[in-house]
């Protein structure tokens, strides 16, 4: 492990945070050949919780293998990838695909597949491995807690010390002191109602069939709509909540395991590992840079998306992917860095905001508003048998447009 100290040497690059998005940003940067100091608030040895991010697009994968050889493959040998689609509406199946081994990846050498669903907390030991081979330095335990920006260069007093550097990479998540060390904003919305996500590990002597499967209005759970995504070793059920329900009859573990009965086998009650709720959010940062053009932002600590779509950690593997991107360019030609960091900044914001509508579009088809969404549901569902593409509808509606766009790093989407 290669443990990293404040210095009066003006470091090339830091990142901050060491969730994926950062480990990301740090192996990007070491495929440009720079040096990179990663300073992290935990300690090395800490557990993350739960699944969270479990699903890595094909982009994501690819830019990964790109950043850092054989990653891909090995995120792949480690995860699952569901051959099966089903979508229920009230009980009743509306639509369901199986995709051949071949387009699924499965067991196909070379091939890459669309996706591959394995624990947030697996990818990220993979990510800092990764790291570890590349020689990223690390300093864990050093929370940051103010960033000063010139147009020279940085300033970062985290835990005892202050590092300098040229650039700074934040990646410290959802509540960024990168952020707001800059005095950045988010701007959007946040759902009022709420969703509950179980972890539930796999019985492997007798498992669920390998499928992802959302239920409209599950008749099982007096009409709430529940999504069921397998993850290596286990599967995800995501419950979207009413407005006027409450977390102590939803989201609480005791009552988890009253509800869990009505949606898979009674089996699955003893074997649930981890339960959280969250609010669909689409929240998106005013800048991704600094004016001085000297902190980037990136992952959650420029944008916050509903898991729904899968667009969180992948886009902010996309975003990393870019920033080092424009720091590597900056540093080789100083003289056009205002340039180079602004492309990071315009680009990754704009598919930001293309998430943040993708995922609104996605809330007006779960949670409608207007009595004319719910009726077209039910009509598509009615069709569905006669008219296919009904029920195709309603089986990629939930997660709103394209998601691949989440990862684009280059160009529009
Ligand atoms: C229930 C749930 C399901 C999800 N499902 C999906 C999904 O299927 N697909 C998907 O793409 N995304 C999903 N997400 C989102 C995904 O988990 C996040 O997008 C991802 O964790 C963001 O990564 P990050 O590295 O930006 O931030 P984080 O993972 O939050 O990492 C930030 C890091 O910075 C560190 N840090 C914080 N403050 C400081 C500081 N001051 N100084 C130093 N270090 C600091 C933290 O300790 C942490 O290590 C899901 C999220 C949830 C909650």
């Amino acid at each position: 492990m290669t443990e990293d100290q404040p210095t009066q040497d003006v470091l090339p690059v830091l990142v901050i945070g060491a969730g994926p998005v950062g480990l990301t940003a740090a192996l990007a940067l070491r495929s440009h050949g720079l040096p990179v100091t990663l300073l992290e608030a935990e300690p090395e040895d800490r557990v993350r919780p739960g699944s969270r991010a479990l699903f890595v697009h094909r982009e994501s994968l690819r830019l990964l293998g790109r950043i850092s050889p054989g990653l891909d493959e090995t995120l792949v040998s480690h995860g699952v990838v569901w051959p099966t689609r089903r979508t229920v509406y009230r009980g009743r199946e509306v639509f369901a695909r199986t995709y051949p081994a071949r387009a699924a990846g499965a067991g196909t050498p070379g091939a890459a597949p669309p996706f591959t669903s394995l624990r947030q907390v697996e990818t990220e030991r993979h990510l800092l491995a990764a790291c570890h081979r590349a020689g990223v330095r690390f300093r864990w335990g050093a929370p940051v807690r103010d960033v000063r920006s010139s147009a020279e260069g940085v300033e970062v007093h985290a835990g005892e010390g202050v590092w300098h550097g040229q650039y700074v990479i934040g990646a410290d998540g959802a509540r960024s002191t990168v952020r707001r060390s800059q005095d950045i904003t988010m701007r959007g919305d946040r759902s009022v109602a709420f969703h509950v996500v179980v972890d539930i590990q796999e019985d492997e002597d007798d498992p669920m069939p390998l499928e992802r499967v959302f239920t409209y209005e599950h008749p099982g759970l007096d009409g709430r709509s529940v999504m069921r995504v397998p993850f290596a070793g286990g599967f995800q059920l995501d419950v979207q909540c009413k407005d006027d329900d409450t977390p102590e009859d939803w989201a609480d573990e005791e009552a988890v395991r009253r509800w869990v009965p009505r949606v898979v086998p009674a089996k699955y009650a003893d074997r649930v590992l981890w339960v959280s709720k969250y609010h669909f959010l689409h929240l998106v940062a005013e800048r991704f840079a600094d004016h001085h053009r000297r902190v980037l932002l990136v992952g959650e600590a420029s944008h916050l998306f509903p898991p729904f779509g899968a667009r969180g950690m992948n886009s902010g593997i996309a975003d990393s992917v870019a920033a080092a991107e424009s720091v590597a360019k900056a540093l080789a030609a100083p003289d056009d860095r205002v340039r180079a960091i602004d492309e990071f900044a315009v680009l990754r914001r704009e598919a930001a905001l293309y998430n943040s509508d993708a995922a609104r579009t996605a809330l007006d088809h779960l949670r409608p508003k207007r009595r004319i969404t719910r009726l077209r549901q039910a009509a598509g569902a009615a069709l569905s048998p006669v008219v296919p593409s009904c029920g195709e509808w309603l089986e990629r509606a939930p997660y709103g447009p394209r998601a691949g766009a989440a990862t684009n790093t280059s160009g529009r989407y």
